[in-house]
């Protein structure tokens, strides 16, 4: 059992706190939402983080996302030394880009042409700026619990911190800007409809997470047929949409499609959580958005964003174009190196990754689950391959609005007992928990039997 006031971690917090607000350099490594005392992090191998203190904890975060082959790959680990050893940075072009751009390509066909940034919220405000510049329009539309990154006009009604600390938006934004946000309920394609209909002409582009990860884990709705999952990648746009046309829209994502195109808007997936976690192509394959953002998965723990998408949108950057972005360390050798490795071994072993973990994690979510229901915890599991999230609530969880019905006290008791028993999952209830390639059947087994303890103390109270 691990106690929750290990000397060391909160000797490093109390330091920390005098340097960094919260003592955090991001909000939610604060554990504000699930109380206790956050665990420093001294090093981490597989599946497995060590603290200060020498605890050991299974993670079911992986660094929020990156870290789908498991801490210090060797692969990974050996790409970056020998990058660091040809210096960290030129600040002028080397192959390493496009050796990784050519592998995202494969998964992103519809990446015509891209740009490396250093981070996701880089990358979506450069596809919103160029989705700006491209229709001429102003406004913008996303999805309550949908995050973006931090940047201003995306911080409206947004999830990850900003929904675990029950932000409305964020102080510091001006309302002209969050004015140009139209935020809406996810899987709700009459709001979109009508969004449309009271702004004719002024959307630029539809932002979302395909698959949310960032209000907890919610599945777009596919339709009574599940028709384009089934032909992801195989069913040309045009014979989707006359098949929709004669039974109405088969599922969220392809209605998305259509009403943008149909109002001359662009769409945006944002798949910098999705993108090479649920498969190679991530959620895009078979919707055909005109701009995608990558992140996470791709820097292979190194800060990385990418966006691209049409070579009409994407040629109106500078230096081609009218539309300005720029990076110091874009495409930084280090993060291209790391990015390579990884993206190269998800491609060439897909099917051994992907299968492994989709079914460990069915397995561990599932687990959980039941141990919940013998305990009398009211649960609803979201899931989506690798990514899932345990809401304690009935549910079903469809949207943000079902998603903050959960009782986030419960979840921060089971938190806090899981973390006890060395079993770290992400802080908040607004998180989707993630599982990597290193993780094992003992690990996921013994998982299942922490929390059949930890929900004994959930129904407690
Ligand atoms: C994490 C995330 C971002 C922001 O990426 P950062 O690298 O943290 O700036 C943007 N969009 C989605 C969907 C994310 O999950």
């Amino acid at each position: 059992m691990i106690s929750a006031a290990s000397t060391h971690s909160k000797a490093l917090q109390r330091r920390a706190e005098r340097f960094f607000p919260g003592g955090v350099n991001s909000p939610v490594r604060a554990f504000r939402a699930v109380g206790g005392e956050p665990p420093f992090v001294e090093r981490a191998e597989g599946a497995y983080l060590y603290d200060a203190d020498g605890n050991r904890y299974i993670d079911y975060f992986g660094s929020w996302g990156p870290m789908i082959l498991g801490h210090a790959f060797p692969p990974v680990v050996q790409a970056i030394e020998h990058a660091a050893r040809n210096s960290p940075s030129f600040g002028a072009s080397t192959a390493a880009e496009a050796d990784l751009a050519e592998r995202i390509a494969i998964s992103y066909p519809m990446m015509e042409k891209m740009r490396f940034v250093s981070s996701g919220t880089e990358a979506t405000m450069s596809a919103i700026r160029l989705a700006r510049a491209a229709t001429g329009r102003k406004l913008i539309v996303k999805f309550e619990g949908c995050y973006h990154g931090h940047s201003d006009g995306l911080l409206v009604k947004a999830g990850s911190g900003v929904a675990t600390f029950g932000i409305p938006g964020s102080a510091g934004v001006p309302e002209e800007i969050a004015g140009l946000t139209i935020a809406l309920p996810f899987n709700d394609l009459e709001a979109v409809e009508a969004a449309f209909a009271a702004h004719p002409g002024a959307i630029a582009a539809v932002i979302v997470e395909p698959v949310v990860g960032n209000a907890g884990c919610i599945p777009p709705y596919t339709g009574p047929h599940d028709l384009p999952e089934k032909f992801a990648g195989r069913m040309p746009t045009r014979v989707r949409e006359a098949w929709e046309e004669m039974h109405g829209p088969a599922d969220f994502l392809a209605g998305l499609r259509t009403l943008t195109r149909k109002h001359g808007a662009l769409l945006i997936f944002d798949e910098v959580m999705t993108g090479f976690r649920l498969g190679p192509g991530g959620k895009s394959a078979g919707y055909d958005p005109d701009l995608v953002t990558l992140g996470k998965i791709i820097g292979g723990g190194l800060p990385v964003g990418a966006f691209g998408g049409k070579l009409r949108f994407m040629d109106l950057l500078a230096p081609l174009g009218p539309v300005y972005q720029a990076g110091t360390l874009s495409g930084n050798p280090l993060a291209m190196a790391a990015g390579l490795a990884t993206i190269g071994y998800l491609q060439d072993h897909e099917r051994e990754v992907y299968a492994k973990i989709a079914e460990l994690a069915q397995t561990v979510a599932l687990g959980v689950s039941q141990e919940a229901q013998k305990a009398g915890v009211v649960l609803c599991l979201n899931q989506a391959g690798s990514m899932w999230t345990w809401f304690f609530t009935r549910g079903p969880v469809r949207n943000y609005s079902d998603a903050a019905k959960s009782d986030t006290a419960a979840f921060g008791r089971f938190h806090r007992a899981m973390l006890e028993r060395g079993i770290w999952l992400p802080p908040s209830q607004f998180e989707a928990a993630f599982l990597s390639y290193a993780h094992t059947e003992a690990d996921v087994q013994a998982t299942i039997a922490s929390a059949r303890e930890a929900f004994q103390i959930v129904a407690a109270g």
